[in-house]
């Protein structure tokens, strides 16, 4: 059993205030914490499902700390770094491993950071608590390679080892990370200066798929030294639907289905990581290659008579989540363009408010909107939650992580996903309002997804006929897998596929 956790140098207490054009995706655990991207990847990768307890930013271990200070704890003592924010952080690391036979704890950032001093310190002191044989350090060094004098260097690893020992950490494995592959013998270049046998190095060329890396430790060797270091028993791997899965990342399918993200934070790739991971993941496992893009919803809304120009190249469109009025005409425009010309939809949180308030104003109630962008909205179809009115402004008013939602029969989206129940996870701070229900029947919509209590609306689908309109209040991208893509995005992908299939 292993367990993973991401130590992060921000002062920030979580990542839901970061700006995710900047920063990347806010990713969000089934106990609905706000965190860092790389929980997706350790998701996807070890798929499992994390906690709360597996993104520990300083800001959080701070806060800990000058509330234990406020109410007294210390005795009178100076708090200081050392050791109160270094046990502190230990503290959370054990935590977090109770229960599991391995734990993977990554320290952000680089060596050598003075943000990141108090984590690097921390697992010093905690490999000595532990047992320095239970515990291995593994370092992620880079070798450039010099293209003028066609060489590799180990330099820079050199120094990034020598940095870490003055910390007090002598690292047990070394990961070379590289543009190209390096000759082999540069392993024993770096286990001269590093004291690490080669046995204990891998080099990690880039690879044309992430989903890669764990096969090229393997073939490097590295998992059995790994098993050895930490004694425990080398069994064979269970991986061949792993394997499968990055065959299939770099096969060209005869058949290209295209797809068109009407979103607004358009400059960071790694905005909507968890969603695009899960549109690939069902497109490489329907055998169709996938063209992704992005629709700008700000140019969307300009061009007034051109949506469906700007729109008409794809087999399909996605609205994900977003927060914030920029755009959002531009959004609802697509919802429309894609109920009008039964185009495939797959809203997502924010694509599922949108696509309401198309519908409603396709109906006749011009100036629906959510109260998010007209607080003024004469039809309010998406509203605040009762329970949250008037703490609008003050923070920590989203409903976040894992809810029930259950499907009705005969709807598309319990065909789907094949069950009647599911448990999916939320980031959003309005809701369907519910005096608009009755309304669904007579805009084409159904409530085909609702708490168990009936009162919040967690899926919409279309009444009339259409290839796929479904969206949801929650984010199912989070739980789509590489080896396992999503329902609600395979039903997607293959209602894109259907519709090229239909106009060819
Ligand atoms: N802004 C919307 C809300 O708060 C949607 C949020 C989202 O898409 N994650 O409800």
């Amino acid at each position: 059993k292993v367990n993973i956790q991401k130590c992060d140098q921000y002062l920030n207490v979580d990542a839901g205030t970061l700006n995710p054009g900047e920063h990347g995706e806010c990713f969000v655990t089934r106990d609905g914490a706000e965190t860092d991207l790389d929980l997706g990847h350790y998701e996807r990768f070890l798929d499992i499902e994390l906690t709360q307890s597996s993104s520990l930013m300083t800001g959080r271990v701070m806060r800990k700390v000058i509330e234990a200070e406020r109410s007294g704890k210390y005795l009178g003592k100076t708090v200081q770094l050392i050791p109160h924010v270094t046990d502190a952080i230990q503290e959370e690391i054990e935590a977090c491993s109770k229960g599991f036979d391995v734990h993977i704890v990554e320290v952000g950032g680089t060596v050598g950071d003075y943000e990141g001093l108090h984590f690097i310190e921390a697992i010093r002191e905690l490999s000595h608590k532990i047992g320095r044989e239970k515990c291995i350090f593994v370092h992620v060094v880079y070798v450039p390679y010099l293209g003028t004098s066609k060489e590799f260097k180990s330099k820079p690893a050199q120094n990034a080892v020598k940095d870490l020992r003055n910390l007090g950490i002598v690292p047990d494995i070394l990961l070379a990370r590289s543009e190209l592959r390096a000759p082999d013998n540069i392993k024993s270049k770096l286990a001269l200066f590093s004291g690490v046998p080669e046995r204990g190095i891998a080099l990690l060329p880039n690879a044309s798929s992430i989903y890669q890396v764990p096969l090229t430790f393997e073939k490097e060797g590295i998992l059995s030294y790994i098993c050895e270091r930490l004694q425990l028993p080398r069994r064979p791997l269970r991986h061949s639907l792993w394997k499968e899965m990055v065959k299939r990342t770099g096969v060209t399918y005869e058949k290209t289905i295209s797809v068109g993200v009407v979103a607004k934070y358009l400059n960071n790739q790694d905005t909507y990581l968890s969603v695009f991971e899960a549109l690939r993941s069902a497109a490489m496992w329907q055998e169709v290659n996938l063209h992704l893009e992005w629709v700008d919803a700000e140019k969307l809304d300009a061009r007034s008579s051109s949506a469906n120009k700007l729109l008409s190249d794809f087999d399909g469109i996605v609205v994900p989540g977003g927060f914030g009025k920029r755009g959002i005409e531009g959004k609802i425009k697509a919802a429309r363009y894609c109920l009008d010309e039964k185009v495939p939809y797959l809203g997502l949180c924010l694509g599922m408010q949108v696509a309401l308030i198309a519908a409603a104003r396709r109906a006749g109630l011009s100036k629906a909107n959510s109260v998010e962008f007209d607080p003024d909205s004469p039809h309010p179809v998406i509203h605040t939650m009762s329970d949250q009115k008037g703490k609008e402004n003050t923070g920590g008013t989203m409903r976040l992580g894992e809810y029930p939602c259950l499907l009705p029969a005969g709807s598309m989206a319990r065909e789907l996903y094949g069950k009647a129940s599911v448990m999916e996870r939320h980031r959003h701070r309005y809701e369907a309002n519910n005096a608009y229900r009755d309304k669904y029947e007579s805009w084409g919509l159904r409530a085909s997804g609702l708490s168990p209590d009936g009162q919040l609306v967690e899926i919409i689908e279309t009444l009339e006929k259409h290839p796929f309109m479904v969206a949801s209040q929650f984010h199912p991208e989070f739980l789509s897998r590489p080896n396992r893509p999503h329902s609600l995005f395979a039903g997607f992908i293959a209602a894109c596929k259907h519709q090229q299939n239909k106009l060819a």
